[in-house]
Protein backbone atom coordinates (compact mmCIF):
# COMPACT_ATOMS: atom_id res chain seq x y z
CA UNK A 1 0.00 0.00 0.00
CA UNK A 2 1.19 3.33 -0.99
CA UNK A 3 1.36 6.08 1.61
CA UNK A 4 -0.25 9.08 -0.67
CA UNK A 5 -4.01 10.12 0.55
CA UNK A 6 -6.09 12.28 -1.41
CA UNK A 7 -7.58 15.03 1.30
CA UNK A 8 -11.17 14.65 1.55
CA UNK A 9 -13.19 17.72 0.34
CA UNK A 10 -13.38 19.49 3.92
CA UNK A 11 -9.50 19.29 4.64
CA UNK A 12 -8.75 20.57 0.90
CA UNK A 13 -11.00 23.23 1.61
CA UNK A 14 -9.19 24.49 4.82
CA UNK A 15 -6.01 24.63 2.89
CA UNK A 16 -7.32 26.41 0.36
CA UNK A 17 -9.10 28.96 2.30
CA UNK A 18 -5.75 29.67 3.53
CA UNK A 19 -4.78 31.74 0.23
CA UNK A 20 -7.75 33.12 -0.31
CA UNK A 21 -9.05 34.36 3.30
CA UNK A 22 -6.31 35.54 5.56
CA UNK A 23 -8.38 38.31 7.29
CA UNK A 24 -11.50 39.86 8.08
CA UNK A 25 -10.53 42.07 5.20
CA UNK A 26 -10.59 39.31 2.42
CA UNK A 27 -13.52 38.12 3.47
CA UNK A 28 -15.15 41.82 3.39
CA UNK A 29 -13.26 42.25 -0.44
CA UNK A 30 -14.78 39.07 -1.53
CA UNK A 31 -18.29 39.62 -0.32
CA UNK A 32 -18.50 42.89 -1.56
CA UNK A 33 -16.89 42.11 -4.93
CA UNK A 34 -19.80 38.94 -5.43
CA UNK A 35 -22.73 42.25 -4.57
CA UNK A 36 -20.86 44.22 -7.06
CA UNK A 37 -21.06 41.56 -9.35
CA UNK A 38 -24.49 40.79 -8.81
CA UNK A 39 -25.60 44.40 -10.04
CA UNK A 40 -26.43 46.05 -6.69
CA UNK A 41 -26.49 49.67 -6.68
CA UNK A 42 -26.47 49.68 -2.92
CA UNK A 43 -24.45 48.04 -0.86
CA UNK A 44 -24.08 48.18 3.03
CA UNK A 45 -21.01 46.41 4.88
CA UNK A 46 -21.47 46.12 8.53
CA UNK A 47 -18.39 44.57 10.95
CA UNK A 48 -17.88 44.40 14.71
CA UNK A 49 -14.87 44.34 16.61
CA UNK A 50 -12.35 44.55 13.34
CA UNK A 51 -15.12 42.21 11.96
CA UNK A 52 -13.82 38.64 12.94
CA UNK A 53 -16.26 38.01 14.93
CA UNK A 54 -19.32 39.85 12.83
CA UNK A 55 -19.08 40.90 9.15
CA UNK A 56 -22.10 41.41 6.93
CA UNK A 57 -22.83 42.23 3.29
CA UNK A 58 -26.41 43.38 2.39
CA UNK A 59 -26.93 44.10 -1.33
CA UNK A 60 -30.20 44.48 -3.60
CA UNK A 61 -28.77 42.66 -6.12
CA UNK A 62 -29.90 39.99 -8.49
CA UNK A 63 -30.61 37.37 -5.55
CA UNK A 64 -30.07 33.57 -5.88
CA UNK A 65 -32.36 30.99 -6.41
CA UNK A 66 -33.04 28.19 -3.67
CA UNK A 67 -30.97 25.45 -5.53
CA UNK A 68 -28.21 27.78 -6.85
CA UNK A 69 -27.39 28.38 -2.85
CA UNK A 70 -25.60 25.61 -1.40
CA UNK A 71 -23.42 25.06 -5.05
CA UNK A 72 -22.19 28.52 -4.51
CA UNK A 73 -20.16 27.26 -1.39
CA UNK A 74 -19.06 24.72 -3.61
CA UNK A 75 -15.26 24.68 -4.36
CA UNK A 76 -14.84 26.11 -8.26
CA UNK A 77 -18.87 27.14 -8.45
CA UNK A 78 -19.31 30.34 -10.37
CA UNK A 79 -22.08 31.56 -12.46
CA UNK A 80 -19.04 33.84 -13.99
CA UNK A 81 -17.00 31.67 -16.02
CA UNK A 82 -17.94 28.06 -18.25
CA UNK A 83 -15.26 27.71 -20.47
CA UNK A 84 -11.14 27.86 -20.99
CA UNK A 85 -12.48 30.96 -23.71
CA UNK A 86 -14.24 32.74 -20.67
CA UNK A 87 -10.96 33.27 -18.70
CA UNK A 88 -9.17 35.11 -21.41
CA UNK A 89 -11.96 38.15 -21.12
CA UNK A 90 -12.69 38.68 -17.63
CA UNK A 91 -15.10 41.26 -17.07
CA UNK A 92 -16.65 40.59 -13.43
CA UNK A 93 -14.85 40.59 -10.07
CA UNK A 94 -14.70 37.43 -9.35
CA UNK A 95 -14.03 34.23 -11.42
CA UNK A 96 -12.31 31.74 -9.29
CA UNK A 97 -15.65 30.63 -7.51
CA UNK A 98 -13.43 29.75 -4.68
CA UNK A 99 -14.67 33.02 -2.15
CA UNK A 100 -17.75 31.45 -0.82
CA UNK A 101 -16.57 27.80 -0.55
CA UNK A 102 -13.07 29.62 2.07
CA UNK A 103 -15.04 32.04 3.91
CA UNK A 104 -17.40 28.97 4.56
CA UNK A 105 -14.55 26.67 5.46
CA UNK A 106 -13.55 28.87 8.27
CA UNK A 107 -16.02 30.67 10.05
CA UNK A 108 -19.81 30.73 10.11
CA UNK A 109 -21.70 31.47 7.67
CA UNK A 110 -25.55 32.44 6.97
CA UNK A 111 -27.37 33.69 3.60
CA UNK A 112 -30.64 35.09 3.06
CA UNK A 113 -30.82 35.73 -0.59
CA UNK A 114 -34.42 36.63 -2.79
CA UNK A 115 -34.70 37.12 -6.57
CA UNK A 116 -36.82 39.84 -7.73
CA UNK A 117 -40.28 38.40 -8.66
CA UNK A 118 -39.84 35.35 -5.92
CA UNK A 119 -42.48 34.91 -3.77
CA UNK A 120 -40.26 33.55 -0.79
CA UNK A 121 -36.66 33.28 -0.58
CA UNK A 122 -33.61 31.02 1.03
CA UNK A 123 -32.33 31.04 4.48
CA UNK A 124 -28.96 28.89 4.41
CA UNK A 125 -26.18 28.31 6.91
CA UNK A 126 -23.08 26.24 6.85
CA UNK A 127 -20.48 26.71 9.30
CA UNK A 128 -16.90 25.14 9.21
CA UNK A 129 -17.79 24.15 5.93
CA UNK A 130 -20.40 21.91 7.58
CA UNK A 131 -24.00 22.49 5.84
CA UNK A 132 -26.93 23.32 8.42
CA UNK A 133 -29.86 24.76 6.85
CA UNK A 134 -31.64 25.59 3.77
CA UNK A 135 -34.96 26.79 4.15
CA UNK A 136 -37.91 29.43 2.61
CA UNK A 137 -37.30 32.96 4.22
CA UNK A 138 -38.98 36.06 4.01
CA UNK A 139 -36.21 38.46 3.23
CA UNK A 140 -36.21 41.46 1.18
CA UNK A 141 -34.64 41.48 -3.13
CA UNK A 142 -30.77 40.66 -2.97
CA UNK A 143 -28.41 38.81 -0.95
CA UNK A 144 -27.35 39.15 2.88
CA UNK A 145 -24.55 37.17 3.86
CA UNK A 146 -23.38 37.34 7.55
CA UNK A 147 -19.81 35.57 8.51
CA UNK A 148 -19.37 34.83 12.34
CA UNK A 149 -16.10 33.56 14.19
CA UNK A 150 -13.68 33.65 11.42
CA UNK A 151 -11.24 31.66 12.03
CA UNK A 152 -13.14 29.36 15.12
CA UNK A 153 -11.53 25.93 13.32
CA UNK A 154 -8.29 27.23 12.63
CA UNK A 155 -6.29 28.79 15.61
CA UNK A 156 -3.19 29.28 13.49
CA UNK A 157 -5.01 31.56 11.62
CA UNK A 158 -6.76 33.10 14.21
CA UNK A 159 -3.71 33.71 16.56
CA UNK A 160 -2.30 36.19 13.61
CA UNK A 161 -5.44 38.10 13.55
CA UNK A 162 -3.99 41.86 14.61
CA UNK A 163 -5.87 44.27 17.35
CA UNK A 164 -9.62 44.85 16.41
CA UNK A 165 -8.74 48.63 15.76
CA UNK A 166 -5.92 47.38 13.05
CA UNK A 167 -8.16 44.71 10.93
CA UNK A 168 -11.32 47.51 11.32
CA UNK A 169 -8.77 50.19 9.58
CA UNK A 170 -7.86 47.99 6.85
CA UNK A 171 -11.58 47.37 6.13
CA UNK A 172 -11.90 51.27 6.22
CA UNK A 173 -9.65 51.63 3.51
CA UNK A 174 -10.95 48.89 1.54
CA UNK A 175 -14.36 50.69 1.78
CA UNK A 176 -12.59 53.79 0.44
CA UNK A 177 -11.54 52.16 -2.46
CA UNK A 178 -14.25 50.11 -3.44
CA UNK A 179 -16.60 53.93 -3.08
CA UNK A 180 -13.86 55.32 -5.34
CA UNK A 181 -13.87 52.69 -7.71
CA UNK A 182 -17.37 52.26 -7.75
CA UNK A 183 -19.35 56.15 -7.44
CA UNK A 184 -22.26 54.73 -9.16
CA UNK A 185 -22.93 52.33 -6.00
CA UNK A 186 -24.44 54.02 -2.90
CA UNK A 187 -21.63 52.55 -0.35
CA UNK A 188 -22.57 52.16 3.21
CA UNK A 189 -20.03 51.16 6.07
CA UNK A 190 -20.71 50.83 9.68
CA UNK A 191 -18.21 50.02 11.98
CA UNK A 192 -18.84 49.14 15.05
CA UNK A 193 -23.15 50.76 15.04
CA UNK A 194 -21.96 53.53 13.46
CA UNK A 195 -21.55 54.58 9.79
CA UNK A 196 -17.97 55.45 9.09
CA UNK A 197 -18.63 55.66 5.38
CA UNK A 198 -21.49 56.62 3.17
CA UNK A 199 -21.69 57.92 -0.62
CA UNK A 200 -24.95 58.49 -2.49
CA UNK A 201 -24.48 56.11 -5.54
CA UNK A 202 -25.30 58.99 -8.01
CA UNK A 203 -21.78 58.47 -10.16
CA UNK A 204 -20.09 61.64 -9.17
CA UNK A 205 -16.54 60.88 -8.38
CA UNK A 206 -15.80 64.33 -7.09
CA UNK A 207 -18.22 63.72 -4.09
CA UNK A 208 -16.62 60.46 -3.14
CA UNK A 209 -13.00 62.23 -3.69
CA UNK A 210 -14.31 64.77 -1.20
CA UNK A 211 -15.88 61.83 1.09
CA UNK A 212 -12.64 59.61 0.98
CA UNK A 213 -9.93 62.14 1.11
CA UNK A 214 -11.34 64.78 3.28
CA UNK A 215 -12.31 68.75 2.55
CA UNK A 216 -8.42 69.74 2.32
CA UNK A 217 -6.98 67.25 0.13
CA UNK A 218 -9.61 67.15 -2.45
CA UNK A 219 -9.52 70.70 -2.47
CA UNK A 220 -5.98 69.96 -3.79
CA UNK A 221 -7.02 66.87 -6.49
CA UNK A 222 -7.08 67.28 -10.61
CA UNK A 223 -9.29 66.23 -12.68
CA UNK A 224 -7.49 63.33 -15.26
CA UNK A 225 -9.29 62.56 -18.13
CA UNK A 226 -7.18 61.03 -20.91
CA UNK A 227 -7.35 58.73 -23.80
CA UNK A 228 -4.37 56.96 -25.36
CA UNK A 229 -4.60 53.88 -27.76
CA UNK A 230 -7.54 52.68 -26.55
CA UNK A 231 -6.89 53.26 -22.79
CA UNK A 232 -8.67 55.37 -20.98
CA UNK A 233 -7.56 56.78 -17.97
CA UNK A 234 -10.08 59.33 -15.28
CA UNK A 235 -10.27 60.49 -11.95
CA UNK A 236 -8.00 62.29 -10.01
CA UNK A 237 -4.59 62.74 -9.25
CA UNK A 238 -3.36 65.13 -6.35
CA UNK A 239 -1.22 68.60 -7.08
CA UNK A 240 2.19 68.59 -6.11
CA UNK A 241 0.93 70.30 -2.61
CA UNK A 242 -0.59 67.26 -1.99
CA UNK A 243 1.76 64.81 -1.59
CA UNK A 244 2.19 62.06 1.23
CA UNK A 245 5.09 60.36 2.82
CA UNK A 246 3.53 57.23 2.46
CA UNK A 247 1.69 55.71 -1.01
CA UNK A 248 -1.04 54.37 1.07
CA UNK A 249 -3.47 57.16 -1.30
CA UNK A 250 -3.01 56.07 -4.18
CA UNK A 251 -5.67 54.04 -5.71
CA UNK A 252 -5.49 52.80 -9.13
CA UNK A 253 -8.32 50.74 -10.65
CA UNK A 254 -8.60 48.46 -13.64
CA UNK A 255 -11.39 48.02 -14.71
CA UNK A 256 -13.39 48.81 -12.00
CA UNK A 257 -10.97 46.12 -9.97
CA UNK A 258 -8.53 47.48 -7.39
CA UNK A 259 -5.13 46.50 -8.07
CA UNK A 260 -1.47 46.67 -7.31
CA UNK A 261 0.51 47.15 -10.29
CA UNK A 262 3.66 48.97 -10.38
CA UNK A 263 3.33 49.81 -13.84
CA UNK A 264 0.65 52.51 -12.99
CA UNK A 265 3.31 53.73 -9.54
CA UNK A 266 6.04 54.12 -11.72
CA UNK A 267 3.87 55.96 -14.67
CA UNK A 268 2.53 58.46 -11.71
CA UNK A 269 5.65 59.43 -9.50
CA UNK A 270 7.17 59.42 -13.46
CA UNK A 271 4.81 61.98 -14.14
CA UNK A 272 5.78 64.56 -11.18
CA UNK A 273 9.44 64.37 -11.30
CA UNK A 274 10.73 67.21 -10.67
CA UNK A 275 7.82 68.26 -9.40
CA UNK A 276 8.04 66.95 -5.72
CA UNK A 277 10.48 66.55 -2.76
CA UNK A 278 12.06 63.28 -2.60
CA UNK A 279 10.36 60.98 0.28
CA UNK A 280 7.09 62.53 -0.95
CA UNK A 281 4.40 60.72 -3.15
CA UNK A 282 1.46 61.20 -4.97
CA UNK A 283 -1.62 60.75 -4.16
CA UNK A 284 -4.53 59.67 -6.60
CA UNK A 285 -7.63 58.24 -7.27
CA UNK A 286 -7.45 56.96 -11.16
CA UNK A 287 -9.03 54.73 -13.10
CA UNK A 288 -7.55 52.86 -15.86
CA UNK A 289 -9.90 50.89 -18.43
CA UNK A 290 -8.97 49.22 -21.55
CA UNK A 291 -10.09 45.41 -23.27
CA UNK A 292 -10.53 43.04 -20.78
CA UNK A 293 -8.28 40.48 -23.66
CA UNK A 294 -5.22 42.48 -23.33
CA UNK A 295 -5.09 42.25 -19.31
CA UNK A 296 -4.53 38.86 -17.22
CA UNK A 297 -6.46 38.87 -13.89
CA UNK A 298 -5.86 35.57 -12.61
CA UNK A 299 -2.30 35.52 -11.46
CA UNK A 300 -3.12 34.93 -7.85
CA UNK A 301 -6.30 34.08 -5.43
CA UNK A 302 -6.38 37.16 -4.20
CA UNK A 303 -7.05 38.84 -7.57
CA UNK A 304 -5.00 41.90 -7.11
CA UNK A 305 -1.78 41.60 -9.39
CA UNK A 306 -2.26 41.68 -12.74
CA UNK A 307 -0.68 41.16 -16.18
CA UNK A 308 -0.87 43.13 -19.24
CA UNK A 309 -0.25 42.49 -22.70
CA UNK A 310 1.74 45.17 -23.44
CA UNK A 311 3.13 47.04 -20.72
CA UNK A 312 4.63 49.99 -22.39
CA UNK A 313 1.22 51.30 -23.29
CA UNK A 314 -0.44 51.06 -20.39
CA UNK A 315 2.52 53.10 -18.41
CA UNK A 316 2.10 55.65 -20.93
CA UNK A 317 -1.17 55.83 -20.98
CA UNK A 318 -0.88 57.19 -17.33
CA UNK A 319 2.34 59.04 -17.74
CA UNK A 320 0.58 61.22 -20.40
CA UNK A 321 -2.58 61.65 -18.61
CA UNK A 322 -0.99 62.75 -15.20
CA UNK A 323 1.36 64.76 -17.12
CA UNK A 324 -1.34 66.13 -18.91
CA UNK A 325 -4.14 67.01 -15.74
CA UNK A 326 -0.56 68.72 -14.16
CA UNK A 327 0.05 70.81 -17.18
CA UNK A 328 -3.38 72.33 -17.68
CA UNK A 329 -2.41 73.57 -13.83
CA UNK A 330 0.36 75.50 -15.56
CA UNK A 331 2.66 73.07 -12.68
CA UNK A 332 4.96 71.93 -15.30
CA UNK A 333 8.17 73.04 -13.99
CA UNK A 334 6.69 74.37 -10.31
CA UNK A 335 8.49 72.72 -7.13
CA UNK A 336 6.26 73.32 -4.50
CA UNK A 337 7.76 72.46 -0.71
CA UNK A 338 5.22 70.69 1.68
CA UNK A 339 3.92 73.23 4.58
P1 LIG B 1 -17.03 33.83 -7.93
O1 LIG B 1 -17.36 35.21 -7.43
O2 LIG B 1 -15.61 33.69 -8.33
O3 LIG B 1 -17.99 33.34 -8.95
P2 LIG B 1 -17.83 33.00 -5.25
O4 LIG B 1 -17.50 31.82 -4.43
O5 LIG B 1 -17.47 34.34 -4.71
O6 LIG B 1 -17.16 32.81 -6.68
O7 LIG B 1 -19.39 32.99 -5.56
C1 LIG B 1 -19.95 31.84 -6.21
C2 LIG B 1 -21.24 32.20 -6.95
O8 LIG B 1 -22.28 32.54 -6.02
C3 LIG B 1 -21.13 33.42 -7.84
O9 LIG B 1 -20.60 33.08 -9.12
C4 LIG B 1 -22.58 33.89 -7.91
O10 LIG B 1 -23.31 33.19 -8.90
C5 LIG B 1 -23.15 33.52 -6.57
N1 LIG B 1 -23.18 34.67 -5.63
C6 LIG B 1 -22.27 34.92 -4.65
N2 LIG B 1 -22.59 36.04 -3.99
C7 LIG B 1 -23.70 36.53 -4.56
C8 LIG B 1 -24.53 37.69 -4.33
N3 LIG B 1 -24.24 38.58 -3.37
N4 LIG B 1 -25.62 37.85 -5.11
C9 LIG B 1 -25.93 36.97 -6.10
N5 LIG B 1 -25.19 35.85 -6.36
C10 LIG B 1 -24.10 35.63 -5.61
MG1 LIG C 1 -16.68 36.06 -5.70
Amino acid sequence: MGKINVLDRQVANLIAAGEVVDRPMSVAKELTENAIDAGATSITVEIRHGGASYLRVTDNGVGMERDDVPRAFLRHATSKVRTEEDLTRIGTLGFRGEALAAIAAVSKVAVMTRQSGQTEGTLYRIEGGEELELAPAGCPDGTTVTVRDLFFNTPARMKFLKKDATESATIAALMDKFALSHPEIAFCFIRDGRPALQTTGDGDLSAVVFEVYGRDSSKKMLEVRYEHEGIRVSGFVGAPLAARPNRNLQNFFLNGRMVKAKTFTYALEEAFQNRIMTERYPICALAVELDTALVDVNVHPTKLEVKFANERRVYEAVYFAVCAALDARGERDAFELPQ
